[in-house]
């Protein structure tokens, strides 16, 4: 049964490629009754970053794509769930160990004590050759017992593979079709370093392997790779599992999405108050495209109809337009709690309100998300879209507003309905609709004529969410105060 994995480095953040990868992995797995399982590769790491590994899977677990196996948070601990563990190589060192060994037995290895000032220079020679800097496998003619000698003296060496010359190493992409390299275009690749940890190229085909991992699905940019992949899985005498390499996720300039271009951690969408669904089901479309006409998907709908099949080879371009346009809608729509909890967080920061007032004015607040979620794409939106409901002194706009709140209409406007609003004593949406009408008909203005002074004179602005949420969510008093204060 297929068994796919997400094997991210211990960065700290998931990157929206790499988010990316983690959903099509569960998406395949779901579509396919797999398994998904989550490593984690950490053997290139210099330093440990404090709370990386915490961070990664608190974003992953927001985004909604859970994986059956692997390394897990339980109750904000890091652990492990499933039987093929360790699941963080650093770990797992006796393991690479071990299969290094077979190699070096087999002669497929071979130990390299070149010292870095020579590597240098080969690198620049070879560069200067080729194009290329490669290493030039001066390490490979090495005799026996010299080797042993060295090992014996201590001297500190990595282990290198030791590719054949002039073959040709060809794999199948699910995407990308026959993929071919000549060993002549491949490095001799360090295995192993000289502390012990082996390189991720090692690490990763022993862990393919014994995880026993169907299908590699990950990033293109690991497509080059491969080939010494597929070769280590041939002289290691194991099956190689079917590659997959994702197109890239592209900036609108056509580069790869990068830090540069603003944000690209899936914390920073979550941070902004996007929903996780929204994000989810725009990454999705980010190189997948359904069969059907359609944008909007929820995850288990995802989980449906994703094919593999439907990658394209291209990169998709990460068009914040475009995700912000489906943003929007999910928030529209999503449950109205729940969207008024993501909002208070960004209501305190701004000060707007305070962590005591909170449950007091829990029903106000959810008023408040109802008027302004009509108008957003992401709910750190909200304080600046609040603001004109706290302040004291109503700041008109230029322009069309402005004009407006200096009109006759306005004018003939102001007593009617102070007179008629102070009447009120339920203040809502409704009980306001219902004496609003006979003001409009006593003064004889039609529509816009009747409604863009009032918005104006209460939020200065002529455009908003529907006028009587608004008033409600205003309230008697600031309504009454605003009204008093047009200009007659
Ligand atoms: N650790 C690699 C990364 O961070 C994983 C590549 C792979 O999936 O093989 O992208």
């Amino acid at each position: 049964s297929v068994r796919v994995r997400f094997a991210p480095s211990p960065t700290g953040f998931v990157h929206i490629g790499g988010l990316r990868t983690a959903l099509y992995n569960y998406l395949f797995a779901k579509a396919n009754q797999g398994t998904y399982l989550l490593r984690i590769e950490d053997t290139d790491q210099e330093r440990y970053v404090e709370g990386a590994l915490e961070n990664m899977l608190t974003s992953l677990e927001w985004a909604g794509i859970f994986h059956d196996e692997g390394v897990v948070l339980e109750k904000g601990q890091v652990a492990e769930r499933g039987s093929k563990g360790p699941y963080i190589q650093s770990q797992r060192l006796s393991i690479y160990q071990k299969h290094l060994k077979t190699l070096l037995e087999s002669g497929h290895a071979y130990p390299c004590f070149c010292s870095k000032e020579r590597l240098d220079a080969v690198r620049e020679e070879e560069k200067k050759k080729k194009g290329t800097p490669r290493y030039d496998g001066y390490c490979r003619e090495l005799a026996e017992t010299d080797v042993a000698e060295r090992i014996s003296n201590g001297d500190p060496y990595v282990v290198r593979l030791k590719l054949p010359k002039s073959t040709e190493i060809g794999f199948h992409d699910l995407i990308r079709g026959n993929v071919s390299m000549n060993t002549d275009d491949m490095d001799d690749q360090v295995l192993m370093k000289s502390d012990g940890y082996p390189t991720y190229h090692f690490a990763v085909v022993v862990d393919d392997h014994l995880m026993e991992i169907t299908h590699v699905i990950r990033g293109e940019e690991w497509l080059s790779s491969t080939p010494k992949h597929i070769y280590l899985y041939q002289v290691m005498g194991w099956e190689a599992p079917i590659h997959v390499h994702l197109p890239n996720i592209l900036n609108d300039d056509r580069k790869k999405l990068s830090k540069r271009h603003g944000d690209v951690a899936a914390e920073d969408f979550r941070r902004k108050g996007y929903l996780p669904e929204a994000l989810v089901n725009y990454i999705a479309l980010l190189g997948w495209s359904p069969s059907e006409n359609k944008e909007r998907f929820s995850l288990e709908e995802l989980e449906e109809c994703f094919s593999l099949e439907r990658v394209s080879k291209s990169g998709g371009i990460f068009d914040v337009k475009k995700l912000n346009w489906l943003s929007s809608q999910y928030i529209r729509e999503a449950d109205l709690e729940r969207v008024t909890s993501i909002a208070i967080p960004h209501l305190i920061e701004a000060n707007l309100i305070s962590e005591s007032e909170i449950e007091q004015k829990r029903d106000w607040i959810n008023n408040l998300t109802a008027v302004l979620r009509e108008n957003i794409d992401h709910l750190s939106e909200i304080p600046s879209k609040a603001a004109v409901f706290f302040q004291d002194e109503l700041q008109v706009e230029e322009g069309e507003a402005s004009e407006w709140y200096a009109s006759g209409e306005l004018k003939m406007l102001k007593e009617p309905l102070i007179a008629a609003l102070s009447d009120i004593e339920e203040w809502t949406g409704e009980s306001i609709k219902k004496v609003l009408k006979p003001v409009q008909k006593d003064v004889g203005l039609k529509g816009p004529k009747f409604f863009k002074p009032l918005r104006v004179a209460v939020t200065g602005s002529v455009h908003g969410p529907d006028l009587m949420l608004v008033l409600q969510v205003l309230g008697k008093e600031k309504t009454l105060k605003r009204l008093g204060k047009i200009p007659v």
